[in-house]
């Protein structure tokens, strides 16, 4: 993709398709301060985790037919919505479902998003926001067997 073509892009209007960010700067605040309780922080961390999951601007890191047996393996780099979703080509739709739900093949997937900024920002935010999911519900359990 172009330089002038993100920039356009960027310009036209916020990125709202950006807002599951705007969750984890208010996640984390809440588990440092411990402000808000477990809930809310529990509710925020879903919304955040299924965002990165289904919605957030993410390479499609589907893999591309081979040319032949020898050539390299390629990687789809359009864009796409979400960790778990593919570009509009339908055979890459389900390719990352695909690739988690083999084990071996999670390092493939791993690297095919890191290796974009936004698939980065998206996986860096899933891990972040499936942790606090983690941390406000054993807080919440913890509260409710007292
Ligand atoms: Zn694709």
């Amino acid at each position: 993709m172009g330089r002038s073509k993100l920039l356009t892009k960027k310009r036209k209007a916020f990125p709202w398709k950006y807002w599951g960010y705007l969750f984890l700067p208010i996640i984390a605040l809440g588990i440092w301060t411990l402000h808000f309780g477990a809930a809310p922080i529990l509710v925020m961390s879903g919304l955040a985790a299924a965002y990165m999951l289904v919605q957030a601007p993410t390479p499609c890191g589907a893999p591309k037919r081979k040319a032949s047996t020898n050539a390299e393996q390629l990687y789809c780099r359009k864009n796409a919505k979400g960790l778990l979703g593919g570009c509009d080509i339908v055979q890459h739709k389900w390719a990352n479902v695909r690739l988690l739900a083999a084990r071996s093949t999670w390092g493939v997937f791993l690297r095919n998003m890191t290796s974009d900024g936004k698939g980065m920002a998206a996986g860096v935010g899933a891990l972040a926001s499936t942790s606090s999911a983690v941390i406000a519900l054993g807080t919440l359990l913890f509260n409710l067997s007292r």
